[in-house]
């Protein structure tokens, strides 16, 4: 199936071209023919199928057909998404595919100066890409204006209800005008979002291109147990033996994402952190380093990780298990994109069985357990003593869900760490 058939005009399909598309993906197929006719959709679609120029195509063919309005421009399109990269990215597709139409957007989003987006936006915009916090900040300052909004999208939408940005989303829908087409977005489907969904949009068009809650298959997983002390030693040994050139690592937290970053940085490994608490200059500087290769490690947090579009990401690392477990599918959605296979490594240490255990239910199976030699984690770190029969009873159960002996693509040596256990017991508690 080609672009030419979905009903986009040529100047889109000029810029479609240009980017060297041949087809469309699953979610533009579906969700391009749908929105042009003006339904609302709700659509179930991870970052990596091609789901933003799946709305930005025909979003920018409606306003373009439709006659706009004398004087200055309102804003007429809404895209909110929940991080400064996500946005910077949704704009710069906005701006790729509509470079031969005469349509102006800009894109704001905090930790930056408010200032020229002030500027920006009274030049006149049609299209607005925007953080919700921000947008609250100039409807606030009465610095731009909603009331001729005619399609709205929420990108990412189940991200923004888990930052919390509910209410601020409510805040925002308020001021828009009731007639609008509605175009709603997330990577894994909840009651919030069910809610969220039911409150907002008007009979849509459901379209769900990846399976409730799993993650992308091309993705393979693996699980290395390992002491949390040793982690950082085990992650060096990983990214030098198996000749690791573009790794993504997940912590936590912020600080454990700069000290991990030094400590890569000083075994001559080049890394950069990109979290919150940076700069929204020295996110875009860690992004494009990581991207052509200048630094190998990106380590990042959760909500760095939202809308990264890093093309053919071949490892993403999990330094640390997330603590909610659909963040795991989140992480992972950054390798393995478009028909490129990937790899999902995590370093688990014993106090976050209970955490594997969680993203085990939400996945539907368990994933394979490797033990590297030479980091097999301590028997005696969070063992219970086998004479201790109600704690032995409790680990020996816990202890049935850590048997390790899944092969590693035939490469590795495999432990069944039960053995290497003896007669304790792991206390796998979260
Ligand atoms: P997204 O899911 O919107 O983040 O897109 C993921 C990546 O797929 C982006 O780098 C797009 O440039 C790319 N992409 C989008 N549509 C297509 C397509 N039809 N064929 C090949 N690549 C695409």
């Amino acid at each position: 199936m080609s672009f030419n058939t979905l009903g986009l005009s040529a100047d889109l399909l000029r810029a479609v071209s240009e980017q060297g598309y041949s087809e469309p993906t699953p979610v533009q197929r579906q969700a391009i023919p749908v929105i042009l006719q003006g339904r609302d959709i709700m659509a179930g679609a991870q970052t990596g199928t091609g789901k933003t120029a799946g709305f930005t195509l025909p979003l920018l063919q409606r306003l373009n057909s439709r006659s706009q309005c004398q004087g200055r421009r309102p804003i007429r399109a809404l895209i909110m998404v929940p991080t400064r990269e996500l946005a910077a990215q949704v704009q710069e597709s906005v701006n790729t595919y509509g470079k031969y139409l005469p349509l102006r957007s800009t894109v704001i989003f905090g930790g930056v100066n408010i200032n020229p987006q002030i500027d920006q936006l009274r030049k006149g915009v049609d299209i607005l890409v925007a953080t919700p916090g921000r947008l609250l900040d100039h409807v606030g300052q009465k610095t731009l204006d909603l009331s001729k909004v005619e399609i709205l999208v929420l990108d990412e939408a189940d991200r923004m209800l888990d930052m919390g940005f509910i209410r601020d989303i409510r805040r925002i829908i308020a001021l828009l005008p009731e007639q609008r087409q509605n175009l709603l977005f997330f990577a894994t489907f909840s009651s919030e979002i069910k809610r969220l969904a039911d409150d907002i949009l008007d009979s849509p068009e459901t379209i769900q291109v990846t399976r409730q809650n799993t993650a992308a298959e091309n993705v393979s997983h693996v699980i290395h147990p390992v002491d949390g002390s040793r982690k950082r030693d085990l992650l060096t040994y990983l990214i030098n033996s198996q000749n690791w050139q573009q790794v993504l690592v997940f912590t936590s937290r912020k600080h454990g994402a700069n000290r991990l970053a030094q400590q890569l940085d000083k075994a001559g490994i080049r890394a950069t952190a990109i979290h919150g608490n940076k700069s929204q200059a020295q996110r875009t500087r860690a992004l494009e380093d990581f991207k052509r290769g200048k630094v190998r490690v990106l380590v990042g947090t959760d909500v760095a990780s939202r809308g990264l579009d890093i093309e053919q990401l071949p490892h993403v690392v999990n330094y640390e298990l997330p603590f909610v477990p659909e963040d795991y599918i989140h992480r992972i959605g950054r390798t393995g994109r478009a028909g490129h296979g990937g790899e999902a490594v995590s370093l688990v240490a014993a106090d976050e069985m209970g955490l594997l255990k969680d993203i085990e239910h939400l996945l539907k199976r368990a994933l394979p357990k490797v033990v590297i030699p030479g980091y097999e984690p301590d028997p005696r770190i969070q063992v219970l003593p086998a004479q201790n029969k109600n704690n032995r009873t409790r680990g020996s159960k816990q202890a049935g869900t850590v048997r390790y002996g899944a092969a590693y693509r035939g490469k590795r040596n495999t432990v069944n760490r039960q053995t290497r256990l003896g007669s304790g017991l792991v206390q796998a508690t979260s």
